[in-house]
C-alpha cells in the first residue's frame, strides 16, 4: 500500500499521522475527493486490517460513541459491514430501518434526523433511495454523515472497498490498470463511485453492456464505452459485474433477463476472453446465472468475498476519520 507523502513506511505511522490529512466531517461521495484522501482511507483501512490480524486489542477504541445506521432502503452487506466496523472500533450501533421507523408514518427525513441527533448519535450512516439525501442530511445535523448508497448517485464506501481490494491484487498502484465495468451502468451508484475512484487512482475504465444501459455520454466522464464485450474484456485486469437495478428502472431497457444473460452474462466461454490473471468482482447481491455464472462466482478468480471482508476495514477507516475530523476519536468511557 502506498506510503504517505512523508515517505515513511506505513507501519511507522501512528494514528495521528494516519488521520492528520483528513479534514472532512462527512463522506458523501467520491467525486470531490482528492487522490490523497482516498490514499488516506486505504492506509488506515490497511492498518486496521493488519491490527485485526495481529493484535485486535490495539485497535483504537471509539467506546462511548454511537453509530446510527439509518437504512431507508434495503441492504444486507453494507448494513452489516458498517455494524461490524463500528463494533470493532468499540462503538455502539443502533439500526433504524424504514419499516420500523416513524418514516412510514409520514415523518420527514429532517425530523427523523433531528430526533436521532437529539438522542446523541455521533455518526449517521444513511442509505436512501433518493439521490442527494446524505448531502441534505449533512446540512441539517452537526454530526458526521456517511453515505451508504443514495439512489443512482453514489455508493462511496463500495468504491473504496473495491479499489482497496484491487490494490491488494493488482499491485499497490492502480496507475494504468484496466478495469471493465459490465452491466447496468446507467442506474448504478456503484459504477459512478468506482469511475471517480478508479480515475483518481490512475486506472483506465471501460464500460460495457447493453447500449440502453451504457449510454455513450458516459464518455464525458473520461471513460471508454465499448459495447463489443469481447473487446471490453480482452485487456482488463479486473472486471466488475453489476446487477440489473430493477428497482430504479422506470421502463424496459432490454427484452428479458434471459436475453441479457445470453448477450452479456459472464459465463465460462466469455470468461476465457479475459486474461488468465484478471480478477472478477461484484458488489453484490449477485444474480447467479444472470450477470455471472456460479462457476465463475465461486472460482479462484473471483474476489467477491474479499470485497465483502474488506468492506469492514474501509468502513472502520471512514467512521474513524470522520469522527477524528470532529475531534471525537477519544475513548469517552473513562
Ligand atoms: N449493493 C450495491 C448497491 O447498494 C449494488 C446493488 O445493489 O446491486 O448499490
Amino acid at each position: 500500500m502506498a506510503f504517505p507523502a512523508s515517505g515513511r513506511p506505513l507501519n511507522s505511522l501512528n494514528m495521528n499521522d494516519l488521520t492528520a490529512n483528513w479534514k472532512r466531517k462527512d463522506l458523501l461521495s467520491i467525486e470531490p475527493l482528492h487522490r490523497e484522501e482516498i490514499e488516506t482511507i486505504h492506509q488506515l483501512a490497511r492498518r486496521f486490517k493488519e491490527l485485526q490480524a495481529s493484535n485486535p486489542s490495539s485497535i483504537p477504541s471509539l467506546r462511548g460513541r454511537t453509530v446510527l445506521n439509518l437504512f431507508i432502503e434495503p441492504s444486507t452487506r453494507t448494513r452489516i459491514a458498517f455494524e461490524i466496523a463500528a463494533k470493532r472500533l468499540g462503538a455502539d450501533v443502533t439500526l433504524v430501518e424504514k419499516a420500523a421507523s416513524s418514516l412510514v408514518k409520514g415523518e420527514s427525513l429532517r425530523d427523523t434526523a433531528q430526533v436521532v441527533e437529539a438522542l446523541q448519535a455521533d455518526v449517521i450512516v444513511l442509505r436512501h433511495s433518493a439521490a442527494g439525501s446524505p448531502q441534505y442530511l449533512s446540512q441539517i445535523v452537526k454530526v458526521p454523515v456517511i453515505n451508504a448508497g443514495d439512489g443512482a448517485h453514489e455508493h462511496p464506501t463500495q468504491a473504496l472497498l473495491d479499489t482497496f481490494t484491487m490494490r491488494e491484487h493488482l499491485g499497490d498502484s492502480l496507475e494504468g490498470k484496466k478495469v471493465t465495468i459490465l452491466g447496468d451502468i446507467l442506474f448504478s451508484r456503484v459504477a459512478r463511485s468506482n469511475i471517480f475512484a478508479l480515475q483518481k487512482l490512475g486506472a483506465q475504465v471501460t464500460l460495457s453492456g447493453p447500449a440502453t444501459l451504457v449510454p455513450a455520454n458516459f464518455e464525458k466522464l473520461g471513460v471508454t464505452v465499448e459495447l463489443n464485450l469481447r473487446k471490453a474484456l480482452a485487456d482488463a485486469d479486473a472486471v466488475m459485474l453489476l446487477r440489473i437495478q430493477h428497482e430504479r428502472q422506470t421502463s424496459t431497457h432490454f427484452p428479458s433477463l434471459d436475453e441479457y444473460k445470453s448477450m452479456y452474462g459472464l459465463n465460462q466461454a466469455r470468461g476465457a476472453w479475459l486474461k488468465p490473471e484478471a480478477i472478477i468482482m461484484h458488489p453484490g447481491p449477485v444474480n447467479r446465472g444472470v450477470e455471472l455464472d456460479s462457476s465463475l462466482a465461486d472460482s479462484g478468480r473471483s474476489v467477491i468475498l474479499e470485497q465483502v471482508a474488506n468492506g469492514i476495514f474501509t468502513r472502520m477507516a471512514v467512521i474513524y476519520l470522520c469522527l477524528s475530523a470532529c475531534g471525537k476519536t477519544k475513548d469517552t468511557s473513562q
